[in-house]
């Protein structure tokens, strides 16, 4: 058994659209990239429904089976997926390090990190409690809802998200409450129309969750009217999170230059990173588009920004 470190011309971390993207154009470059699916592989388009709004799917495509599309495309030219979770870099030198699962350390000559953002969470204490023994607070309704069909349930956010997995579940529950903390929704109006089509939402608006009540389910949730100070209880047996997302990025903190939020940073007409040879795309970069197409299109971006910088070393 050999303990040779192994050594790719192309890592990309991350599989959500601008991971497969990328790799479908190193692969056809012949940088016979890697990708690392970390921890949610498809990223997370594989927690959403349908999906309309891609180009090239007159029919729409559910989120999941576009992600089988992109990785069955980035496959086909020959990208090898892993399932792993990179856990720490040093891109100290020219040749840069990463560690898969902790233990794996992999040397690649371009990296590029396409891992997404995570869902964003109150913060208060039994959210959290009752979040991490599966108590029913989430914050995937199309993973999680149909656990909760027949039953009546709490959402929070006003977002394009919250809308849309408003309306996915308010065909599993008899109601749905839905929390908006200001006096207007941010969503699009096709998707406030959307929700304010459907009779069994119940949109509450300056309202915020101030406690999730029940042992080891949610049994209650307790509510605040910012405007009146006016404190209530709602009867429901689930509480669903649509309140944004943070980047996966803090693997590289130190490493690569991301603002206060940490978003990733890149040339102002290019992918590149302050670190020459990593290269990024997708969510982790992007906290104005974030769509699935404007995902893939960093990434193909990503992919052939990295192709010319190899070649430019004499790498490829
Ligand atoms: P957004 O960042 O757009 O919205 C987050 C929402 O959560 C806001 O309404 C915000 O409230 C609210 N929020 C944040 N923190 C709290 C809190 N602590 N308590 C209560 N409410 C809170 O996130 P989304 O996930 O909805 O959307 C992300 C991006 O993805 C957007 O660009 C969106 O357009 C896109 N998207 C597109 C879809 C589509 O086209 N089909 C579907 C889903 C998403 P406030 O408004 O008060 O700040």
């Amino acid at each position: 058994m050999s303990d040779a470190i192994e050594h790719l011309s192309c890592l990309i971390i991350g599989s959500g659209p601008a991971g497969y993207a990328a790799a479908i154009y190193a692969a056809r470059a012949d940088l016979k990239p890697v990708i690392i699916t970390g921890p949610l592989p498809g990223g997370q388009l594989t927690q959403t429904t349908e999906v309309d709004n891609y180009p090239g799917y007159p029919n729409g495509r559910t989120g999941p089976e576009m992600m089988m599309d992109l990785q069955a495309q980035a496959e086909r030219f020959g990208t090898q997926v892993r399932h792993g979770w990179v856990t720490k870099v040093d891109f100290t030198g020219p040749v840069h390090k990463v560690w898969v699962d902790e233990k794996t350390e992999i040397h690649a000559d371009a990296v590029l990190v396409c891992t997404g953002a995570n869902a964003k969470w109150l913060g208060l204490p039994n959210e959290t409690r009752l979040r991490d023994i599966g108590g029913g607070v989430t914050a995937c309704a199309v993973c999680d809802g149909f656990f909760f069909k027949g039953q009546n349930v709490a959402l929070v956010g006003a977002g394009d998200s919250a809308c849309e997995e408003a309306t996915y579940l308010a065909k599993l529950c008899p109601k749905v409450y839905m929390l908006v903390r200001k006096d207007h929704f941010r969503a699009s109006k096709a998707m406030q129309h959307r929700v304010e089509n459907t009779p069994n939402i119940e949109v509450l608006f300056n309202t915020e969750v101030t406690d999730v009540l029940g042992e080891n389910t949610v049994e209650g949730i307790v509510t605040l009217n910012n405007k009146t100070k006016e404190q209530g209880n709602l009867d429901v047996t689930g509480l669903f999170l649509a309140i944004g997302h943070t980047p996966a990025t803090e693997v590289f903190k130190g490493w690569l230059d991301m603002d206060d939020q940490g978003y990733l940073k890149h040339a102002a007409d290019r992918t590149s990173t302050n670190v020459p040879g990593v290269f990024v795309a997708g969510d982790c970069a992007d906290k104005v588009y974030r769509q699935a197409v404007t995902s893939a299109g960093s990434g193909c971006m990503a992919a052939l920004d990295a192709e010319r910088w190899l070649a430019a070393q004499g790498k490829h």
